[in-house]
């Protein structure tokens, strides 16, 4: 299947090639994560933890199980779950008194606890995060990553003295996605929802959305500010300076296993997956190439290479399976390896080795002596260019337009006044759902596409994979 002309079937053939999930498991949407897989996402998750552990966040572990009084106190959030909640009603044979409900998300399984937590400001700010799994369920047909029941979560939660520290933290939340995303080779645009669109219980939410080769968004992830909407049926106050008790300023940012589904669905080709190098589980794959009669020669140079590479923290594979070169390159196209290294014995006697780029299929002689640096400059380089590539593509699936007729299958930009009437025949009309207006300043000088008056803001529509 090719990836121009039936993206959704190339998406699901390739996650099923590569092996990266099994969804034969007899629960609809909840996917078994193989080995393969697993390690991606293992990989992005460390670099979720990094960034959050250098921003002072502290891991935490809740339990997966929330009672239903707990869960009742946010009006607003328990309206927005409800029907997707897992239930559990019995205690081996005994009915349960209180019900317990399957995480759909974590505050509130964890904001009775921070009640406890916070006494006074010096327990402030309070930032924790964790990497667990929550159950939704998704009523619209499942995709690997993209739409499951089962989903791999992270979540932050913080609290503040004020709300001025805590639009700190989300601009705070803001620098970590922009080093995150080039970890990830993933450009995004972060828009802030509409009031009807905004995550249950929020006063504002700020989605994290990238564009699909099909010209639909992919939410990645999104951040939160609560002020006090939870603090107050939580009760989660603290005693400032002065003695008087005062309710926190709360804040979350969520992502999900999405993220393995956006950088398949981004970079892959027709061959497969394409890895950013710092995702990738082997980074380099080194293919012997052996002739006959010098088959020592080249398998020994191979393992001295493989082992200089391994020592300098490169994550590297030896493929001495005994089978044509041929069939090692096709494997390791299709895993996404993102640098093969060729060795045959005619580019060792001239003291060189092969390296061919998985991103663009580039074939170049390097020296042997210089392999180590070779090996590290290129993998940088493959990582700023799948980043630059992705970010052309993105932009060039927005379009800027100030009619809603006749719409193109990609991202739309237009003028909004802001107003809610606008806002729903927006949506009506166009067919699609408005993601947001851009948190990051944008030139844009226009009206409203509805009712002509003159704005500032451009406003995002957008189809959802
Ligand atoms: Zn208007």
């Amino acid at each position: 299947m090719k990836k121009a002309e039936d993206f959704g079937e190339w998406y699901n053939e390739i996650v099923e090639k590569a092996n990266l999930t099994d969804k034969r498991y007899p629960v609809k949407g909840m996917n078994v994560w193989t080995p393969y897989g697993w390690k991606i996402m293992q990989a992005i998750d460390s670099h979720i933890r990094e960034e959050f552990d250098a921003t002072d966040h502290d891991e935490v572990c809740f339990p997966l199980l929330i009672p239903e009084d707990q869960f009742a106190k946010e009006k607003e959030h328990i309206k927005g779950f409800d029907a997707e909640v897992f239930w559990v009603t019995h205690a081996g044979l005994n009915p349960l008194d209180v019900r317990l409900l399957l995480r759909p998300t974590s505050e509130t399984a964890m904001y009775p606890m921070f009640a406890v937590w916070i006494r006074s400001h010096a327990d402030l700010p309070l930032k924790t995060y964790q990497i667990v799994n929550t159950f939704r369920y998704e009523t619209k047909q499942t995709r690997a990553f993209i739409r499951v029941r089962e989903i791999h979560f992270f979540e932050s939660h913080t609290c503040h003295a004020d709300f001025e520290d805590a639009e700190r933290q989300i601009r705070e939340d803001y620098d970590i996605m922009a080093h995150l995303s080039r970890r990830w080779c993933i450009p995004y645009k972060l828009l802030k929802r509409t009031d009807w669109d905004k995550f249950p219980g929020a006063s504002y939410t700020v989605g994290i959305d990238t564009v699909l080769p099909s010209g639909r968004s992919l939410q990645l992830g999104s951040i939160h500010q609560y002020e006090e909407n939870f603090s107050k049926p939580y009760d989660i106050k603290y005693e400032d300076d002065k003695g008087e008790h005062r309710y926190v300023h709360q804040t979350t940012y969520g992502m999900s296993e999405r993220l393995v589904g956006a950088i398949v669905a981004i970079h892959g080709d027709d061959k497969g997956l394409v890895l950013p190098p710092d995702v990738a589980t082997n980074q380099v794959v080194i293919v012997p190439v052996l002739a006959k009669g010098e088959t020592q020669k080249v398998t020994t140079a191979s393992r001295g290479l493989y082992e200089e590479l391994r020592r300098a923290g490169v994550r590297v594979h030896l493929d001495e399976r005994d089978v044509r070169p041929g069939v090692k390159y096709y494997d390791w196209e299709l895993k996404g390896v993102p640098l093969r290294l060729e060795l045959g014995i005619r580019d060792m006697e001239k003291g060189k080795v092969t390296f061919v780029r998985r991103d663009t299929g580039e074939k170049s002689l390097r020296d042997r002596a210089r392999a180590v640096t070779e090996v590290q400059t290129t993998l940088a380089l493959i990582s700023r260019e799948m980043l630059a590539r992705a970010q052309a593509e993105l932009d060039s699936n927005i379009v800027t337009v100030d009619t809603l007729e006749g719409l193109p299958e990609k991202i739309i930009r237009t003028g909004w006044c802001g107003g809610e009437k606008c806002g729903h025949e927006i949506e009506g009309r166009s067919e699609r759902n408005i993601l947001g207006m851009p948190v990051d300043d944008e030139k844009f000088t226009g009206s409203c596409v509805v009712c002509k008056k003159p704005t500032h803001i451009p406003v995002y529509l957008a189809r959802a994979m």
